[in-house]
């Protein structure tokens, strides 16, 4: 691995690793950058085939909180950690503890918090040893499943978004197609539907799909043509990388605005989506809603009214977007990334 060349192609940052051969850690944290505040993000706990492909995944993964910090106006950097997941058996509470201290070690450079692969009772093993954890359960004082304030973005992101492309105040009538209806997707749909919009959803977990017809008289939809429907809202739920050569040629909506991550296959797909006049809404910007709240117990002072009340602040991030976008004829992905890019040399200069 050239590590150097590795950290350099991702603009790095500092990166940490530890291995505890008691607890059977290895470990990697990545801050990619600390100039708004301690690096923020989840941590995984996946197999990984090679030791390069965790140390990628965590370079990657760091960089990207750090622009959603940014766009989302939080005085956080952008960090993520993974831990390696034994092959064998291995004792899940040692190592969490262990993780724990290595994290404690780090005085609140990096604050964790739930990622693929871990669990509310991890994060509760972690917060044993420090403090430097967020997303904790409720019934321990924590802010619980982020999902909810995640949706409540998506949808004033969608509202921006639709105020600005179609000129419209209100859902109401507005017909969106929601790919993936779980966490995110659930919560999203119902508010949605709470506003008076016509959904049409797909899932590969039929319970789901029949859930949302049930629950907000949603149209079920083929799956693997969802993104095609004529529609005014195409919002991607689900996974990642949906946005690519295959779909954007039949995508009818004008407007994209989902919840998942990495929607882009490549940024490329969002150059296309700009030439073809649609209106992507960058993927970090509008689904930043759970940072949003996390980042607000993390600051010791959790108030759930004041942290909805900056969610719904994602409105006038995609707004602004969107006429940026506009105006300067650029992507509204790299538009997203330049405004990040400003709050954080803005930060330098105070620095
Ligand atoms: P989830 O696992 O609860 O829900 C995903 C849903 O998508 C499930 O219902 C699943 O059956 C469905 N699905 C999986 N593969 C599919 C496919 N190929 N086609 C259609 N449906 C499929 O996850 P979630 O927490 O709701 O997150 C959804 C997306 O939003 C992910 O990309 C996630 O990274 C992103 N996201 C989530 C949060 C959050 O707060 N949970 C925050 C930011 C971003």
């Amino acid at each position: 691995m050239d590590l150097f060349g590795l950290l350099s192609d991702h603009q790095y940052g500092q990166v940490f690793v530890q291995v505890d051969p008691a607890s059977g850690l290895r470990a990697i944290i990545a801050v990619h950058d600390s100039r708004l505040g301690p690096a923020l993000g989840g941590c995984r706990f996946i197999h990984y085939d090679r030791d390069e492909d965790a140390m990628r995944d965590a370079l990657r993964l760091a960089r990207g909180m750090t622009y959603k910090a940014a766009i989302s106006g939080l005085n956080h950097g952008g960090g993520k950690s993974v831990i390696l997941k034994p092959r064998g058996e291995f004792d899940r509470k040692a190592l969490f503890t262990s993780f724990g201290r290595f994290l404690e070690d780090l005085g609140g450079h990096y604050v964790t918090a739930e990622d693929s692969g871990t669990s509310m009772e991890d994060m509760e093993t972690i917060r044993a040893v420090t403090k430097n954890v967020t997303g904790i359960d409720p019934k321990n004082g924590g802010s619980g499943d982020p999902s909810p304030f995640t949706a409540l973005g998506v949808r004033r992101g969608l509202e921006a978004c639709v105020e600005y492309k179609l000129g419209r105040k209100s859902l109401e009538g507005v017909h969106v197609a929601v790919k993936g209806v779980g966490h995110v997707g659930w919560y999203l749909c119902r508010e949605l539907h709470a506003l008076g919009a016509k959904l049409s959803v797909s899932d590969i977990d039929a319970a789901r799909t029949q859930a949302a017809a049930q629950e907000f008289g949603a149209t079920v939809v083929d799956n693997d043509t969802i993104h095609a429907l004529g529609c005014d809202v195409y919002a991607p739920c689900a996974l990642g990388a949906g946005l690519n050569d295959e779909t954007i040629p039949a995508i009818q909506a004008t407007i994209i605005a989902g919840a998942a991550n990495n929607q882009l296959a490549e940024s490329r797909h969002g150059d296309e989506l700009h030439k073809r006049g649609i209106l992507y809404a960058p993927d970090y910007a509008i689904n930043a809603g759970g940072l949003v709240n996390v980042a607000a117990e993390a600051s010791g002072a959790y108030n759930a009214d004041a942290s909805r009340a900056k969610v719904l602040t994602i409105y006038d991030t995609l707004f602004t977007i969107a006429e940026r976008s506009a105006k300067t004829n650029i992507p509204t992905w790299k538009v997203s990334d330049t405004m990040a890019e400003e709050r954080l040399a803005a930060a330098s200069k105070k620095n």
